[in-house]
Order: structure tokens, then sequence, then C-alpha cells
């Protein structure tokens, strides 16, 4: 079976990219080695950025994180709670850090707030009675699975095949091109062939993996992060650090928990992370110092995830730019490949990567994705072209106790039996 173009990755970036060519007219299949999720686009912090934590140290990724959170928010209602965040100087050194945060959050057209002390402790009075200063921002949650099963979910409606289980192992060239794509159906273990006119390698911290299959070096920067999440929802708005981007210092309310994160540690392979006693002891104290009660409250538990950080030699990890770097490789000729990025930019990162594939193949049709509302942003009306069964399950949730948590369990029904169709459709049931 042929392709205009196939996508390697099911994470934000992948499905994003899926989803514009797919907008654009281009036949589309997107391959997952596990499910869509899977990599680190499913085991995030939640935060939507507004960017303020980049606007010293690395501004470019400042000014796409607000400028994506604004159209986020547009396309992705149902997956987004603005609950705001608060930037808070606990000692000396943040405060010092103040002046330059402030004329940062300027520069990058951040909307910004100078909250007096007295508010601030009274809107969330889990908060440090000692901080010192606080800044709000627009920061936002992102439930993960609801937007990233959303664009799976809008990719297929436009046309897209999306095959979960399904890894790619290999390539074989033709000249300067990928002429098939070697695929592992993790079911049935068989190796199958797919062509294709281009390819796109999003495999996140995978990227450089799969592009030394076409015989091709990429320079990633596996970085782990680990993150620990607490029994209660200690505050309504996200509290950050007001320092450079350190470890430690973001506490993100998600649903009724809190997640405390990160840290970041280069490692050799993305599949294999461990996370230590002294993670969780260390993430609790730093926490503890911006809200104490995270000290007193149960640990539900804790997990970890791998960025794909673009290496430059001699810069370390929390100097690494956040920013995303789209690669369009001289040979194979085909094959285009992105590392870096944020969840929040995860669109851009798509649109850019669809620029590129476009231009390739000849095409002039732009990006829609800034103005496309996602499937499941009304989600019970956009259930009305389901067959029968899976509509009348779908639509017991709807003024059911189970209203709100019931979304992620349609969203996920609805994503089992695209990936069923798009392996029907390729004739590998
Ligand atoms: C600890 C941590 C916390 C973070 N928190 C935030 C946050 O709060 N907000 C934010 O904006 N960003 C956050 N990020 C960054 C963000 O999560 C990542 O930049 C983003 O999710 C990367 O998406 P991706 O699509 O590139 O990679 P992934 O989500 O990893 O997707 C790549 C996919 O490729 C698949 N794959 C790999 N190899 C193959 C193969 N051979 N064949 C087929 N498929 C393959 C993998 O299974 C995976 O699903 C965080 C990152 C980390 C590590």
């Amino acid at each position: 079976m042929g392709f205009d173009v196939v996508v390697v990755g099911g994470g934000v970036n992948g499905l994003f990219t899926a989803l514009d060519l797919s907008l654009r007219g281009f036949k589309v299949l997107l391959l997952e080695r596990g499910s869509v999720g899977s990599g680190t686009s499913g085991r995030m912090h939640g935060l939507l950025h507004s960017g303020a934590r980049y606007v010293v140290t690395d501004p470019r990724a400042a000014v796409e994180c607000i400028e994506e959170n604004r159209i986020m928010a547009r396309i992705a209602p149902h997956a987004i709670e603005d609950t705001g965040g608060y930037f808070v100087a606990i000692d000396k050194d943040d405060l010092d850090f103040q002046e330059e945060f402030i004329s940062g959050l300027r520069r990058a057209n951040i909307d910004f707030r100078i909250v007096d002390v007295g508010e601030a402790l009274r809107e969330e009075p889990n908060l440090n009675p000692e901080v010192k200063a606080v800044v709000e921002v627009p920061d936002k949650v992102v439930f993960a699975r609801d937007l990233l099963f959303s664009v799976a979910i809008s990719a297929y409606r436009e046309g897209a095949l999306i095959a979960q289980n399904m890894e790619v192992v290999g390539f074989e060239l033709n000249g300067d091109k990928i002429a098939s794509i070697k695929v592992k159906d993790g079911y049935t273990n068989d190796v199958r062939r797919v062509e294709s006119d281009v390819v796109v390698n999003a495999a996140g911290p995978w990227a450089g993996h799969v592009a030394s299959l076409a015989g091709v070096a990429v320079d990633v920067m596996p970085t782990m992060g680990v993150m620990v999440v607490y029994q209660r929802r200690l505050t309504k708005r996200v509290i950050n650090r007001m320092r450079k981007p350190s470890d430690g210092d973001i506490l993100v309310p998600y649903g009724s928990t809190s997640i405390m994160g990160t840290t970041a540690a280069i490692i050799e392979d993305p599949d294999s992370v461990s996370i230590s006693d002294e993670d969780v002891e260390f993430l609790t104290s730093e926490g503890s110092q911006m809200v104490p009660l995270l000290a007193k409250i149960n640990v539900i538990r804790a997990y970890a995830s791998v960025r794909p950080l673009i290496k430059i030699p001699g810069v370390d990890t929390r100097e690494a730019t956040r920013d995303f770097m789209v690669i369009k490789h001289e040979k194979p000729s085909n094959m285009v490949t992105v590392i870096g990025g944020k969840f929040t930019t995860g669109r851009l990162v798509g649109e850019r990567l669809s620029d590129e594939v476009a231009k390739m193949l000849g095409s002039a049709k732009p990006s829609i994705t800034r103005d496309y509302k996602l499937f499941g942003a009304n989600l019970y009306e956009d259930l009305g072209e389901l067959d029968g069964s899976l509509r009348s399950l779908a639509l017991s949730f709807r003024g059911s106790i189970d209203e709100d948590r019931g979304r992620v369990a349609v969203l996920t029904l609805l994503m089992g039996e695209v990936a069923r169709d798009s392996r029907r459709r390729l004739g590998w049931l």
C-alpha cells in the first residue's frame, strides 16, 4: 500500500503533523510502536506553558509557547483547564531575579500582573506564608490523553490512518531515497513493508535511533525527568518558582491531584528510566518551599519520561534550548526529522513539518490547524456519526455522575476504534 507521507511516532508532534498533512489533502499513515501517547507526550507534567518559564533563558521558545497557549485554548477547550499560574519568590535570589523576569515577560508579550502578597495568600491559602513576591501569568493545565486522542481522532476523520503497535524497524533505500519502510507488527511479529513518498521522523527521544535506521546521525540528548503525584489538589493555579529554570520548581494542579516536577538527567537509552527515593524526597523538599503542605500529604506515585532535547556540544540539560528543530536530510532526501520542542508547541511543530513536506511534494496549501476545532471540543454532539452500540455507550455518560470523567473514557473507546479500523483498511487485521 502506498502513501504520500508516513509519520513515525504517535506523540504530540507526530499526531499534529498527521492532522495538518491530512487537512492539506495528503494520504497519510501514522505508525506508532506502542499506543498513541505511550512515549513522552503521555507522561509529561500537564503544563500548557504561558512561556513565562523561558523568558530569560530561552526567549524564542517563550514567544512560541504563549502563541500556542492561546491557540490550544481555542482549538481544544475540552482538554484544558484555564487555571492561571503564579511565579513566587521565596528567597533573596528569587527576588533578585524578579526584575529580569518582568522585562522578559514584557519582551515576549506575555500578559502578567504583580499580585499583592496578601491577595495571593487569600487566593492560594496553601502557599508558603513567607512568600516575598508573586507574579500572575496565563499558565494553563492540559490533560495529555484528552488532547492526544482528540488530535488522533481528528486526523483519522480527515483521512489519516493511525496504526498502533507497529514499530519501524528499517528502511530500504533506492539511490538517495527511502523506497520502503519495514514495520514490525507488535501483535503478530510479522514484518510488513509500506511505501511512501516522504517519511517524517517524529519519534521523540527515539528520533536518533529511527534516523540511524536510515543511515543518518541526528543529535538528540535524551534527558529524563521525574514527576511526583500527591493525593490532593493543593492549589487552584500552577505554582512556579521565580528563578531561572532549574530542578523542582513547578507544581501543577492536575484534576484532584498535585504533580511536582521535575528533574533533568541525560540518559543513554530512553527505554530505561528509573526513579529513586532521592528523586521523590528532592521534589517534595523543593515543592514544600512553595507549598509547605506538600511535605505532609501522601505521595500516590511517581513517573518519569524523557525529553528529546537538541544536543549542542558543551551545553548542559538546563541550558539546552526547549525550542525545536526541523531537519531536512540530504540522504535520504525524502525524510524529515524533528527534535526538541514542548507539548505546548506540538501544533506548531506539526505546521512546520508539514510546510517542509508540502514543499517536497510540490503543494502550496497552507496549514489550517490554528483555526481547526479538534474532535471532542463538542464531544457529545461530535458523536453523531458513530455506529449504534459505541454511540449509545458513549452517550450514556452524558448527564450522569461520570460525565466529566467520562470524556477520556469515551475518547479512549474511539481511539481503539480508530486504530482497529486503520488496521482493517491496511489489511493488517
Ligand atoms: C519530565 C518531562 C516533563 C514535561 N512536561 C511538559 C509540560 O508540562 N509541558 C510541556 O509543554 N512540555 C513538557 N514536556 C516536554 C514534552 O512532553 C515533549 O517535548 C513532547 O511530549 C515530545 O513529543 P514527541 O511527539 O516529540 O515525542 P513522544 O511523545 O515521545 O512521541 C514519540 C513516539 O514515537 C514512538 N516511536 C519511537 N520509536 C518508534 C519506532 N521505531 N516506530 C514507531 N514509533 C516509534 C514512541 O513510542 C512515541 O510514542 C515534558 C517533558 C518531560 C521529559
